[in-house]
């Protein structure tokens, strides 16, 4: 497995705290996915990649359960898993899966630019991402929440009781959209770990995106926060790619649904966020 990008601040402090903490998650004794020699079209995505014998992936590098790396550098988290099941199905084994960095803002363009093959880093499928990319998925359905400190002090129980309080969030995000309705007084960072030590130090009152990432990070720093627990939007999270590649998008829906049928997508997820979360039920792909 290669990683590119230099670590961004927060994924190596990351890589100190798990190493002194001795623990790198659950994924590492997970099973690699079994890889396939498929025909596809001449011409197709997926007949270049297998030809290519590798694929870049665009993850998070700091979110727990989702895609953090470990103390080896190697992401982990059901996103990454997502990646390694879509690999296996072109022919490519997981040494041959180029992870590469992606934060919130950088998604569409990197997925333009050719940068990445596919983005699969908790990114919500919504109209104004899909008038410059392509979705494949839904393959887990999130929910904005609130990270805030344990006893919740303030006394936070949702997005109506932040007006006039600061808050933070990670530029380019769907969560910094949809606060930006409550409260004027926002700080947006490159990633939710970033936001941490303003909540620690009372600089702003709570942390706001989806529900699975805020669950993580409080996981991971028990018992110092907690989760609100009252979800207000809805984000499905989506597999980016190339827009208006149709086959490329469909093979990747197929690979969700057989892994929702065979077991392999329930694995995934209690190898990982499953870890902190209960299994959910897939939901179903949306072939718009
Ligand atoms: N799912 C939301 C989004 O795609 C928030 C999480 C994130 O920033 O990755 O913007």
């Amino acid at each position: 497995m290669r990683v590119t990008k230099t670590l961004s601040i927060s994924a190596l402090a990351l890589v100190a705290a798990l190493t002194m903490a001795g623990c790198a998650g659950g994924a590492d004794e997970a099973e690699a996915p079994e890889v396939e020699q498929t025909e596809f079209a001449a011409g197709s995505t997926m007949a270049k990649l297998q030809e290519a014998g590798e694929i870049t992936i665009g993850t998070k590098f700091d979110q727990p359960l989702f895609g953090q790396v470990d103390v080896d550098g190697d992401p982990q988290g059901f996103d990454v898993e997502m990646g390694k099941l879509i690999a296996a199905k072109l022919g490519i084994s997981e040494d041959n899966i180029t992870w590469t960095e992606t934060v919130s803002a950088n998604r569409e363009p990197f997925i333009e630019s050719g940068e990445v093959d596919v983005v699969i880093a908790t990114y919500t499928i919504n109209d104004a991402r899909k008038e410059v990319i392509s979705f494949a998925g839904p393959y887990y359905e999130a929910g904005q929440d609130l990270l805030v400190l344990a006893g919740n002090p303030e006394g936070i129980e949702g997005p109506e009781d932040l007006t006039g309080k600061a808050v933070c969030t990670v530029s380019g995000s769907t969560s910094e959209k949809n606060i930006a309705e409550y409260t004027t007084d926002v700080i947006a960072t490159g990633g939710y770990a970033d936001c941490l030590e303003p909540l620690r130090t009372g600089a702003v009152v709570a942390v706001t995106t989806d529900n699975v990432i805020l669950a993580g990070l409080a996981d991971q720093n028990s018992p110092e926060f907690e989760v609100v627990g009252n979800p207000f939007t809805e984000e499905p999270y989506g597999i980016g790619l190339a827009k208006d590649d149709t086959d490329f998008r469909n093979f990747i829906n197929d690979v969700l649904e057989e892994s929702y049928e065979d077991g392999t997508w329930a694995e995934a997820w209690e190898n990982t966020a499953g870890v902190v979360l209960d299994t959910p039920e897939p939901p179903a792909v949306d072939r718009y």
